[in-house]
């Protein structure tokens, strides 16, 4: 048994496919029987989910688009949009067969993928950036030259990760030297240098 009622879980899941269908390239978002746009909360021209065979418990994809409130009651009883909808379930039947549902959701889990590595990836450099301020600088009496500081991380981050920017690490050392931060930065005959922030 599946759900009858459009469920939130259903709407999410099928909204993605539906822009992908019906408004692919980033197209703007129209309504299915009279091609105009919607207006949030408008009481005539919102956005509805439209049921194109009339059954309200079929959620189908093919059997689900978007359409302005006002439109999606006129169809009830106007032989003109029955049509209309009646020609566009064929057209979304054509369209699932077609589309290629296992190449997007593969391409979705990649994206994601990517993604997470990204945030691995931040966390590892960060972590590489304090254990080598912490070694270079063990007490307050100690002070590393600021820029050699950011080369010596980089080059640590892409031998244990094989990545490493200079950007992003110079940042994180900026982040680290700021005023609330542990570490402060200073310039002594024109070097800047990284050491402890203390008796401040
Ligand atoms: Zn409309």
């Amino acid at each position: 048994m599946y759900a009858k009622s459009l469920t939130k879980n259903i709407q999410a899941k099928r909204t993605p496919l539906i822009i992908e269908r019906d408004y692919p390239d980033g197209e703007e978002q129209v309504c299915c029987f009279c091609d105009q746009r919607f207006i949030k909360d408008h009481i005539s021209w919102k956005k509805t989910w439209e049921h194109l065979d009339n059954n309200d418990e079929n959620q189908e994809l093919w059997n689900l688009a978007w359409a302005h409130f006002d439109c999606n009651e006129k169809k009830r009883t106007d032989p003109d949009s029955q049509i209309r909808a009646h020609e566009k379930i064929k057209q979304n039947k054509r369209w699932e067969k077609t589309y290629d549902f296992e190449y997007a959701s593969e391409k979705k889990k990649n994206n994601d993928a990517d993604e997470a590595t990204e945030i691995d990836l931040n966390v590892a450099h960060r972590q590489i950036a304090l254990e080598f301020l912490a070694e270079k600088l063990p007490n307050e009496s100690e002070k590393w030259n600021f820029n050699d500081a950011i080369s010596c991380i980089v080059l640590r981050c892409e031998k244990k990760t094989n990545h490493g920017s200079k950007q992003s690490i110079r940042n994180y050392l900026d982040v680290q030297a700021c005023t609330e931060g542990k570490y402060r930065k200073e310039k002594i005959s024109g070097t800047t240098y990284i050491m402890w922030r203390t008796g401040q």
